[in-house]
């Protein structure tokens, strides 16, 4: 039966060799089974009809009942092209041939009554479809009305005559074949449980549905059983992986305690203490440690982990932390090194710019064991990196990091594999940390540190630009100092630049009493850090900045952020621009500033951050506007490459598929009662998703 699937895509009735190597280059289908896999991206509803009067620019493919009332050849050479003006009584529109003049313009008859698919587009006051389909109202009328699937293709398909009407060809063909071939994949007790339809009806209406209700019901079960093996996989490989790997022991509390006591520079959060005590508990348990940290941008991560590095250095290992940038890795270094000079430990920074003989120092020093702790970035990941005994890694920022580099980690020791801290500070929504970090424990910080006050965030349009000036000026005569951001927009960097420019000498003109900073990333490092100090002293009231400010700078006094084009940014862009204020002990303030047109996702993404100050809220929203693939660093992790559910929309499948996988793991971890054999062949089988699998271990 698995044979039947794996059989070459070329020998499907009417591909051929040719197609095949196409179809394999293009869209990486090789065989029967990953044809079917093959699912559409959306349905064309030809059960419905438009009328001429109601189209819109929006609206996608649209189908229109009516009549040719003439048609005429004009243009001549390249402009060559036949125009038809056709109505349904409710508006004209015309239809547009620039190839296949002579065979359209046989083929459409006035007085006949035609069907007419396409985009339509509107130019002036008429909408025009170019290249429309076609067909006489007769003949339509004797197929059944249904939605016909699209598929997805590229460009070079296209070139070659493979449209999504080839492809519904061959899935026709495929079906016939391999009707009586799909076997069920989920075990039955899931399936009653939650009404799915059987397997062999899912795949064959997910192609060709006779009815919205049958595609909605392959859709729920085919995503399900997509999510649900992901879901049984991470949890599999983290059982595994706690059986197999024995973790260090690390039970020696002494030198937090002295750090608790005598350097400690603030109350810790209750939220700390207790991801603190989860990590702890990891850490002693003969286990290894693989957990996610999440927390809010100023939510105090930096010190759990330095926390966490006492523990293991306490049981004589070495820590190293990691983050995704320079700046960053920087910024830990002055940080931390703060606190381990009170502690009396060893501290180094290693990134892609450290000097040679400073990197053998290094070097040494980790393999002696008397460097205690290493900071650095991805140059930490290099082989000739080996240490004495790394105990705790802990990665900064996660998602920037492909999930494979974490692995690398686990290799830096010949005999056993440190505890892994992953820590992240733009909150991953929770559908999306369960499927790419399933397999990791995760603690999350949801409490801010005392005494911060919520930033007050307003929306304002640009026309309000006095007004906004104004309140700016009390601000600044009450001592604070103010933040305004300009977006990267253009495709070239001069006119940005001149963008920023600009908006700098109209704020200067706004405010000429005050000295006023500018920032970008062109300036050189000497004339950024010289304006950086100038503001950080309060010398200058306003700093005016390219999105380089997003991170690595913390100025508790500057309260206020106003962001220029507000629209433009992407949600989480907007909420860590915004956690740049919001530091010191005064109310702080971000203004959102736009013009009067919003398209629909601006409007949705500013509203979202005047109504809210939770970074979860923010990236769930940001989830559902954007899709998965576009939240940074997340397309190389293979994971993502869902063949049908939607992170952004699928939550609650995802939470029933967890569920599911959690309790069948819980009653069944072997997966040998009989009913879940299905799943044991299903894991051995599919092999697009065990792709996805290899690379994710
Ligand atoms: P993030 O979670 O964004 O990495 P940081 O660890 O950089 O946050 O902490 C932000 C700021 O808050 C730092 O200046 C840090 O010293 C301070 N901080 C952390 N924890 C506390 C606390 N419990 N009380 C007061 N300030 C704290
Ligand atoms: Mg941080």
């Amino acid at each position: 039966m698995r044979a039947f699937f794996e059989t070459s895509i070329e020998f499907l009735k009417g591909v051929g060799p040719q197609r095949a190597i196409l179809l394999s280059k293009e869209l990486k289908i090789f065989t029967f089974g990953d044809l079917i896999q093959h699912y559409p991206f959306r349905y064309e509803d030809r059960t419905k009809f438009y009328q001429i009067a109601e189209l819109t620019d929006e609206l996608p493919f649209v189908q229109v009942k009516g009549r040719i009332l003439s048609k005429e050849i004009i243009g001549a050479g390249h402009k060559k092209r036949l125009v038809a003006i056709f109505s349904d009584g409710t508006g004209q529109m015309e239809l547009v041939w620039f190839q296949g003049i002579n065979w359209a313009a046989e083929k459409i008859k006035t007085g006949v009554e035609f069907v007419v698919f396409g985009k339509a587009t509107r130019y002036g006051s008429k909408f025009n479809i170019a290249h429309p389909e076609l067909e006489p109202v007769i003949n339509i009328n004797q197929k059944p009305a249904s939605l016909h699937p699209v598929y997805p293709l590229t460009e070079k398909l296209r070139a070659k005559h493979i449209e999504s009407k080839t492809l519904s060809k061959f899935m026709q063909e495929l079906l016939v074949v391999a009707k009586e071939k799909i076997r069920e994949t989920l075990p039955l007790s899931l399936i009653q449980r939650n009404r799915f339809i059987p397997k062999k009806d899912a795949l064959i209406n997910i192609h060709f549905p006779p009815t919205p209700e049958a595609l909605a019901a392959a859709q729920s079960r085919l995503k399900f059983e997509e999510l649900f093996y992901i879901q049984l996989r991470l949890l599999k490989m983290k059982v595994l992986r706690k059986e197999k790997f024995r973790g260090l022991i690390f039970n020696d509390a002494g030198l937090v305690t002295t750090f608790y006591n005598e350097h400690l520079p603030f109350a810790l959060t209750n939220a700390q203490k207790k991801v603190i005590k989860e990590i702890y508990s990891d850490l002693k348990s003969g286990k290894q440690m693989n957990r996610l940290l999440q927390g809010d941008v100023g939510s105090g991560k930096t010190i759990v982990g330095f926390i966490c590095m006492l523990l293991a250095i306490g049981s004589k290992a070495q820590a190293a932390l990691m983050a995704p940038t320079e700046i960053l890795a920087q910024q830990h270094f002055k940080n931390l090194g703060r606190y381990a000079a009170k502690m009396n430990l060893t501290i180094e920074l290693l990134t892609g710019s450290t000097k040679k003989s400073d990197r053998k120092r290094i070097h040494e020093r980790l393999q002696d064991g008397s460097l205690n702790i290493l900071i650095g970035t991805h140059a930490l990941l290099e082989e000739e990196v080996q240490f004495h005994n790394l105990g705790l890694a802990i990665i900064d920022e996660q998602h920037r990091f492909g999930v494979a580099q974490r692995s690398k980690l686990w290799q830096k020791n010949d005999n056993s594999v440190p505890h892994v801290l992953v820590m992240t500070a733009t909150p991953i929504p929770r559908t999306l940390a369960m499927t790419l970090y399933g397999d990791l424990d995760v603690s999350v910080i949801d409490e801010l540190p005392a005494g911060r006050k919520p930033i007050k965030t307003v929306h304002r349009f640009d026309s309000h630009r006095l007004q906004v000036n104004q309140f700016l000026r009390e601000q600044i005569e009450a001592g604070r100092q103010v933040y305004m951001v300009y977006p990267l927009i253009e495709e070239s960097e001069k006119l940005d630049l001149k963008h920023l420019m600009d908006g700098y000498e109209s704020v200067c003109r706004a405010f000429p009493d005050y000295a006023i900073s500018i920032l970008h990333g062109k300036m050189k490092p000497e004339a950024k850090d010289f304006e950086m100090l100038r503001f950080v002293k309060g010398e200058t009231k306003i700093m005016v900045a390219t999105t380089v400010i997003e991170v690595g700078v913390d100025v508790p006094n500057a309260s206020v952020m106003v962001i220029e084009n507000a629209e433009r940014f992407g949600l989480s862009q907007l909420h860590q621009l915004r956690g740049r204020v919001g530091r010191g002990a005064e109310q702080s303030y971000c203004l959102l500033m736009t013009n009067y047109k919003l398209s629909a996702d601006s409007k949705v993404r500013i509203e979202t951050m005047v109504r809210t100050n939770n970074g979860f809220e923010i990236a769930e929203t940001d989830l559902k506007l954007r899709g998965p693939g576009d939240l940074m660093g997340t397309q190389q992790s293979g994971v993502l490459d869902l063949l049908i559910a939607d992170l952004g929309k699928d939550n609650e499948i995802l939470q029933r598929a967890r569920e599911a996988a959690v309790e069948i793991l819980e009653q069944d971890p072997e997966l040998k009662n009989p009913e879940n054999q299905v799943i044991r062949i299903q894991i051995d089988s599919s092999r697009k998703s065990t792709m996805n699998w290899s690379r994710i271990s």
